[in-house]
């Protein structure tokens, strides 16, 4: 059976910021059906505990970030630019460890989104980019798409 990676909190595992569990999407439970699992969390990979602080990038995208340009900040201040660039790594260590066929993860997180993340400033503004882990597995050549685009 061929592999996928998948973002583990629409796997329905206690990993998100809030704590807050999502219930599996139909979906989500197709792709079970069809492909092996391997479920990812970026951001407990880098070493980030559950519940965490929310964090955004700040004003750019996940490209941006691992290029050194902007970093990752929590809504209370704190920089964790560290942490999302050794979940990417991680993340990616795990994609070639499994040779997955393609990524399917969360759109809008500041690590998996793929298409839109958040501007940075905590108001709930959206813009187009990408999440941290997202951009590096997207510069090895893995597919990455997001639950919206199933
Ligand atoms: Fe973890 Fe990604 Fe889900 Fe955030 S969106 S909880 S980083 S798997």
């Amino acid at each position: 059976m061929k592999k996928i990676l998948v973002s583990a909190c629409l796997l329905g595992e206690n990993v998100r910021y809030n704590a807050e569990v999502i219930e599996v999407s139909d979906k989500i439970n197709d792709l079970m059906a069809k492909y092996e699992v391997i479920p990812v969390c970026p951001e407990v990979l880098g070493g980030l505990p559950v519940p965490r602080e929310a964090c955004e990038i700040q004003g750019m995208s996940g490209s941006d970030v691992l290029d050194g340009d902007t970093i990752v900040r929590g809504s209370k201040g704190s920089d964790h630019t560290g942490a999302f660039v050794i979940g990417a790594k991680k993340t990616l260590e795990l994609a070639r460890e499994h040779n997955v066929e393609f990524a399917v993860l969360k759109q809008r997180s500041p690590s998996c989104g793929s298409s839109c993340i958040y501007t940075g400033k905590f108001d709930g503004t959206k813009q187009p980019g990408e999440g941290v882990a997202t951009a590096l597995l997207r510069r090895q050549g893995i597919k990455v798409i997001s639950e919206e685009d199933i």
